[in-house]
């Protein structure tokens, strides 16, 4: 290659770069509307959005999927959820941080729009280990939230900690396992981590439910304060348009998709039977509503 190539091909680069920048505004740090449930208030935060090709959901073919979402990319968010009672101040999950700095994580400013400081967060619960729910733990190699004692499923913990399913897992999510690793490091050294079995309280009126399938210990946690209840689902779906009316339909990244789909499907009628609200991190923001019943499958209802 000469230098004149080599020049064109770094204008190249930067060109792309620069595009997808554009591409990619950050969004505006948002808290949004509090959610009353029994003493308890839930507070959206969004810390990114993002989109969902068709083609990385799977049990249908192109054209039928798009006949259903209407669209090739279906929209989405990265969303956390904070909890509030009296002085407590809780989170469930904490979105991507520093960790791809590509998407933008905003949940620390979105977090100050509530009022709230990085030190007032007592507990955090995590749904499951990817990235985009742990990025925002870890800041410049210490702790974001300094005071947190941070639960994690003991069975999603083994996973990640795996050799054997580190080299099982395909190439291109292999690096995943190192940065779950360097941030569970973190904690550790730092004594904030806390194992749970599902089924477990976590605090008064928080319930951790297996929701195994999208990870080995994906987790939600149910809220019940005086006969109101939120569900936290994580990653129990990612695309709204897709996988209410099709729940049978999985993601290319849910590590068993068998056992995802048949999670979804017994939690969608649970859900729509009981009519209990729910939290999740991928619906676009701020993700909360009912799942209610319809034809075959379901449809969400989405809080005004
Ligand atoms: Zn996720």
């Amino acid at each position: 290659m000469n230098s004149l190539q080599y020049l064109l091909g770094l204008i190249f680069v930067a060109f792309f770069a620069l595009s997808a920048e554009a591409a990619q505004p950050a969004p505006q740090p948002t808290a949004g509307k509090a959610v009353q449930v029994g003493n308890f208030s839930v507070v959206p935060l969004l810390d990114g959005s993002h989109s969902f090709p068709l083609k990385l959901f799977k049990g249908a073919d192109e054209a039928a999927m798009l006949k259903i979402a209407g669209t090739q990319l279906m929209p989405g968010s990265f969303n956390v959820f904070l909890i509030k009672r009296g002085k407590e101040r809780f989170l469930v999950d904490t979105g991507n941080g520093t960790l791809f700095p590509e998407r933008r994580g905003q949940l620390p400013l979105s977090l100050k729009k509530a009022g709230t400081a990085p030190e007032d967060i007592g507990k955090i619960f995590l749904t499951h280990l990817h990235g985009d729910h742990i990025g925002g733990l870890v800041k410049d190699g210490t702790p974001a939230f300094p005071r947190a004692r941070v639960h994690v499923a003991k069975a999603e913990y083994d996973y990640w900690m795996d050799e054997q399913a580190r080299l099982q897992a395909p190439e291109n999510r292999r690096g995943l396992f190192a940065l779950v690793r360097d941030v569970m490091r973190v904690l550790e050294q730092n004594k904030l981590l806390t194992f749970f079995t599902p089924g477990e309280e976590l605090s008064p009126a928080i319930t951790s439910v297996a929701l195994y399938g999208h990870t080995p210990g994906h987790t939600g946690f149910l809220l019940a304060s005086k006969g109101k209840k939120l569900f936290f689902i994580g990653d129990l779906l990612h695309a709204a348009a897709l996988q209410f009316s099709r729940p049978d339909i999985t993601v290319d990244f849910d590590v068993d998709q068998p056992k995802a789909k048949e999670t979804r499907l017994r939690a969608f009628k649970q859900l729509a039977e009981d009519a209990t609200p729910i939290a999740a991190a991928h619906l676009p923001f701020p993700g909360m509503g009912l799942v209610r019943a319809e034809g075959d499958g379901y449809r969400f209802e989405a809080f005004k």
